[in-house]
């Protein structure tokens, strides 16, 4: 951990390696599928992959982007693999996910920002296990909306695009993202007639009123579930950590959430957008 902050005793957490976690693990090197719980080295991986949950990232590893909080590699992505929404929708069968999370890389680089790869994904995944929800965290379409409605027309039930941080710490830590394109893209969702989520992270050096400032502009536009978690240095490559976030203020921030009109709000240390998903619904 050299020269790193050590850890506050609410973030420290077991991994209870059990049976279910070994399946999970096992179907998803089988099917060559990659999951944000893996790649962002999420620490609730015990909890989650044990009920048998992950979230799977879908059209590929690597991200055309690179926000500086994010461990997944950045550069130019080779791989358009039009044969991932099956093996994807089979994993889902096999785990017999009851609520599913799944997300993706932006893929800048393709015109349609991978909508076709999208809808066919959510399209197999409710043909397959017609009982089971779904959740899909998007990308940043940049503003390309076409591409948005495609992506978001497949049936699924929520569309989650996590706006990350405050306004001011844009250029930092989402450098190639537009703070008022991803609220637009939020309020587009709402009106095409999902229900609608957005996440941030704290302890990146926001103050609690530019918080205050992120959930109105989130209910502004339209926003029905927020979730709020501590943002965990990956690396010492990425941003550092300017300041763990008492557990008391993440219980403040969901009062003045709720208050404020969102209508569901979870928010604690290890809350990742993806975290507890089923109760979103
Ligand atoms: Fe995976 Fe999300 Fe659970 Fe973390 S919280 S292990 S990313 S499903
Ligand atoms: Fe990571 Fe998503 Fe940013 Fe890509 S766009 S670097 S996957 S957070």
């Amino acid at each position: 951990e050299g020269g790193r902050a050590r850890k506050p005793d609410w973030l420290r957490v077991k991994l209870p390696i059990g049976p279910n976690y070994r399946k999970v693990r096992t179907l998803v090197d089988e099917y060559k599928l990659h999951t944000i719980c893996q790649s962002g080295n999420c620490p609730n991986m015990g909890e989650c992959w044990g009920a048998g949950t992950a979230t799977f990232m879908i059209l590929g590893n690597t991200c055309t982007r690179s926000c500086s909080f994010c461990a997944v590699k950045t550069g130019r992505p080779n791989e358009y693999d039009a044969d991932e929404p099956r093996r994807v929708a089979e994993a889902i069968v096999l785990m017999q996910v009851k609520h599913a999370v799944i997300t993706s890389v932006n893929r800048d680089e393709l015109a349609d920002r991978g909508a076709e790869i999208w809808h066919q994904t959510v399209r197999l995944v409710k043909e397959s296990s017609p009982s089971t929800t779904i959740e899909t965290l998007i990308p940043d379409t940049k503003a390309n909306w076409e591409a948005l409605e495609r992506m978001i027309s497949a049936g699924q039930e929520v569309v989650s695009h996590n706006m990350e941080t405050v306004e001011r710490l844009y250029r930092k830590v989402r450098p190639q993202a537009k703070y008022q394109r991803s609220l637009e893209q939020i309020q587009r969702t709402k009106a095409y007639g999902k229900r609608t989520k957005s996440g941030i992270m704290v302890g990146l050096g926001e103050t609690q009123d530019e918080v205050f400032k992120i959930m109105d502009d989130l209910v502004a536009h339209d926003c029905d579930v927020l979730t709020i978690g501590q943002y965990l240095q990956p690396t010492q490559m990425h941003i550092a950590v300017a300041e763990f976030i008492h557990p008391d203020v993440f219980a403040m921030y969901k009062e003045v959430g709720l208050q404020k009109g969102f209508k569901f709000v979870e928010s604690g240390p290890l809350v990742r957008s993806s975290y507890h998903a089923e109760r979103h619904l």
